[in-house]
């Protein structure tokens, strides 16, 4: 361990305590037991003990100093002993005296810490008991030392033992309080004049009693006053606090030593020191008296503050709380009212205050009511209405009701009842209550509200046509009522888990039924909102009944069935019908190239032209058998998409279409590439271009091709200056077989723009036409920009999900 130097500040400290110390000692000395430096007064110990409780441990170099000191001069002013056991006794009672000191702060602080000793009756009887231990110390070391030294002898011992240790303890008493207590401010700043006059008149009357017991002035022979002395400092205890009390001992024990050395007064008897032991046990028993009367009383006041401010409390959460709080007595009558309740019922607090409660906030109908209740109580001690929350009428000041809430609750209180009630408006509540009941009761879907433990509270109109039951059939029973056997147990721990974290949710699940009262089993889907009152967190469930919904799909997802298998049978059915058509086809193409080349001379001119339109009546057939085909195979054979660059595919068909001179045909944009099967993508274009072409009527046709961005879509147009097609055949020109030619006339089937329409569609596209009659057409269709794989596939989950 580093051995620190006292600072500058200490070392002044020490010195200052060492010559107070030495002063008081050099004082106490006078008045020892000759020979012995026993004295009954002993002012350093109180001195020594208060610097070491306010101070600190550290300062004992000062005591120890002090005491040597004094000693040591006192020793020497005997004159014949000798330098060497004067030096060890003084130094050895110097070490008691500084011991004593440090061993009472230590055992002090350890029973009470840093309080103020003098504050509290406990800690002054701990204070009081400690100052008995640790005087024993000292009084145990000097003596015993003075004793081996020789300085008197054995007998003189027990005598020498209990001088000291007195008046140690006197000291201690009447002098460490003087330290303690009188702390800044000396004079509390709320002392008024009178009681600064209070402290002149004391005083005078305490130097008026002490005039008469040791008095000059005037003295009455034979009666002893000095126990009245008692009073006084009592008197300076119960008036002026801790500082009186140890101020009026300190003053109380100066003039009785001073007397008593003097051998005046009534507590001289024959030797010196026995009267000044005689004394100072008065004065120990005075000082303990007055400082005990103090701490005590102090701790009154402090129980009384507290309660103060307990009331305070207790008043200002009242006064400030949302509810209005009232009290009633024994005999009815309103005892406390906070402001709420002046709030709530229009009275002031200092109107009814003494007032009937039943005459102020009860309605006139229940005031009866009331009295019985009150009277009830007090036979039976038991009220119904007691400790629980209600809902009743109150009375306003202006005379209309409304609705409170409220809980009584019955105290007993210094020997009777009180009554307390804690009330709030619940008007608002109730209508947003009666308002919420309204919409659940007409709501379109079946609706029950379950509380905490899985009863049902309410259930609406919906509820019986669903499930069959009543709203009073239902009310109070489990919800469970409404599950299906088989899914109860499961349901009743959801319930549970869903009540620790209620929040608004549909219910998970893919199948979820509900019990019918006549036992069917229901396809329900249900919805649930936790819904906070005062009764707790309750549960609105919303069931739809899904039974007819069920049906629904099933009967889609039948007829779908039925349209696939149909689809299938009619592809199967085209293939073949396409294929045994074109066989006989086939055969009449025979015959015609025969009687072409065997008869053509009997048949002369009209013969030949006729066998010509049979041969192109069986090419027109085939070239429609082919189309059907073309057409049902769309969506069907899929062929590989790749990526297709659009200009180089448009030229291609342009120059398969080879149009004639005097029709122009312009791509005006670039084209983009896209992903797509490209036998589809050619028939569109060669389809729509070669339309233009086939049905030109201008001398000077003109076909123009362009695309742009539409969104996620390219946008082609193909337009063209030909004869442009009435607004009435805008739909019909897409369906099969649609023409509007006469199909004898001209070679068209009809087929192309269904197929067109087909192929678009099949990749999430449209088509559809601008034209005017005489002016031309543009025809325009739309293909996924971001490729067609993405499209086939969201497009077939899309039906996976329709099915
Ligand atoms: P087809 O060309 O074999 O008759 P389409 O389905 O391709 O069959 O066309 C249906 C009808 O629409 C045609 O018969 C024709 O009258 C009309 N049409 C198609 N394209 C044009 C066009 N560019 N200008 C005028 N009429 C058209």
């Amino acid at each position: 361990m580093k051995l620190r130097l006292p600072s500058f500040r200490t070392l002044v400290l020490i010195t200052a305590i060492a010559a107070i110390y030495y002063a008081s000692a050099r004082f106490g000395l006078t008045l020892a037991l000759e020979r012995t430096n026993a004295s009954p007064v002993w002012p350093p110990s109180g001195i020594a003990f208060a610097f070491v409780l306010l101070l600190g441990y550290r300062i004992w170099p000062g005591i120890a100093i002090g005491a040597f000191l004094a000693n040591l001069t006192t020793f020497l002013s005997y004159g014949d002993v000798a330098p060497i056991p004067i030096i060890v006794v003084s130094s050895l009672i110097a070490v008691g005296n500084t011991l004593e000191a440090i061993c009472g702060a230590f055992l002090l602080r350890l029973w009470i810490g840093s309080r103020n000793p003098f504050d509290h009756a406990l800690d002054y009887l701990r204070f009081f008991l400690t100052v008995l231990l640790m005087c024993a110390v000292a009084a145990t070391i000097g003596p015993t030392t003075l004793l081996s030294f020789g300085f008197f002898s054995k007998t003189l011992y027990p005598v020498v033992w209990f001088t000291w240790w007195l008046g140690d303890i006197v000291g201690i008493l009447v002098l460490t309080p003087i330290f303690i207590a009188w702390r800044p401010p000396l004079f509390p700043p709320r002392w008024k004049l009178r009681r600064y006059f209070e402290i002149l008149l004391f005083a005078f009357f305490f130097w008026i009693m002490a005039e008469t017991i040791f008095g000059t002035y005037f003295h009455v022979e034979g009666i002893h006053f000095k126990y009245t002395l008692i009073l006084f400092v009592i008197y300076a205890a119960f008036r002026f606090g801790q500082i009186g009390a140890s101020l009026a001992v300190l003053t109380l024990s100066a003039i009785t030593i001073w007397n008593t050395y003097h051998g005046i007064g009534p507590f001289v008897v024959e030797s010196q020191n026995e009267s000044l032991l005689i004394l100072q046990l008065f004065i120990a028993a005075t000082s303990f008296t007055s400082l005990f009367v103090s701490a005590v009383l102090n701790d009154q006041k402090n129980t009384e503050e507290k309660l103060r401010q307990d009331q305070e409390r207790t008043h200002l959460i009242l006064e400030t709380a949302n509810d209005a709080f009232i009290g009633m007595d024994e005999k009815g009558d309103i005892t406390d009212w906070n402001r709420q309740a002046q709030m709530l019922f229009g009275w002031l607090r200092e109107e009814v205050i003494g007032r009937p409660l039943a005459g102020v906030i009860i309605p006139h109908r229940y005031r009866e009511a009331h009295w019985k209740g009150l009277k009830h109580f007090f036979a039976t001690h038991e009220g119904p209405i007691l400790n629980k929350r209600l809902e009743l009428s109150a009375l306003h000041r202006k005379g209309h009701e409304f609705l409170v809430e409220l809980t009584v609750w019955p105290i007993r209180f210094e020997g009777s009842y009180r009554f307390n009630a804690v009330l709030r408006d619940i008007t608002e509540r109730k209508r947003a209550e009666e308002r919420l009941k309204q919409v659940i009761e007409f709501a379109p879907n079946a609706m029950v509200m379950v509380n905490q433990e899985g009863k049902i509270m309410l259930a609406n109109q919906m509820v019986e046509k669903v499930f069959g039951y009543s709203h009073e059939e239902l009310v109070g029973k489990p919800i469970e009522t409404l599950v299906p056997h088989r899914f109860r147990e499961k349901h009743e721990s959801d319930r549970k888990v869903f009540h620790q974290q209620p929040t608004a949710r549909p219910v998970a699940g893919r199948e979820l039924y509900g019990l019918h009262k006549n036992g069917t089993e229901i396809p329900v889907e249900i919805g649930l909102s936790p819904v906070e009152t005062p009764d707790g967190t309750l549960v609105l469930a919303a069931i739809i009944d899904i039974s007819e919904r069920k049906q629904a799909e099933k009967r889609v997802a039948q007829f779908v069935k039925e349209i696939e298998s149909a689809n299938e049978e009619l592809r199967g059915f085209a293939h073949i019908v396409s294929h045994d058509l074109k066989a006989p086809l086939r055969g009449i193409a025979t015959v015609v190239e025969w009687l072409m080349n065997d008869y053509r001379a009997k048949l002369g001119k009209k013969g030949e032209e006729w066998l010509e339109l049979i041969n192109e009546r069986v090419n027109l057939s085939h070239t429609l058998i082919d189309g059907i085909l073309e057409y049902s195979s769309v969506g069907q054979v899929k062929g590989k998409a790749r990526e297709i660059d659009l200009n180089v595919l448009v030229r291609e068909v342009i120059d398969v279409l080879m149009p004639p001179e005097n029709i122009s045909v312009e791509v005006e944009s670039t084209l983009p590439t896209i992903h797509a099967d490209p036998v589809r993508i050619r028939q569109i274009f060669q389809n729509l271009i070669g339309n233009a072409i086939k049905y030109m009527d201008k001398p000077n046709g003109k076909i123009k091709i362009r695309c742009e961005p539409d969104g996620a879509y390219w946008k082609f147009s193909i337009s063209d200056n030909g004869p442009g097609i009435s607004e009435n055949y805008f739909e019909k020109i897409f369906q099969m077989f649609q023409t509007l030619q006469r199909k004898d006339k001209s070679k068209s089937t009809g087929i192309g723009l269904a197929l067109v329409k087909k192929i678009v569609e099949s990749y999430g596209g449209s088509i559809w036409l601008e034209s005017k009659v005489g002016e031309g057409s543009t025809f325009y269709f739309t293909l996924p920009s971001k490729g067609a794989v993405v499209y086939e596939e969201a497009r077939q989950q899309n039906e996976i999900r329709r099915i």
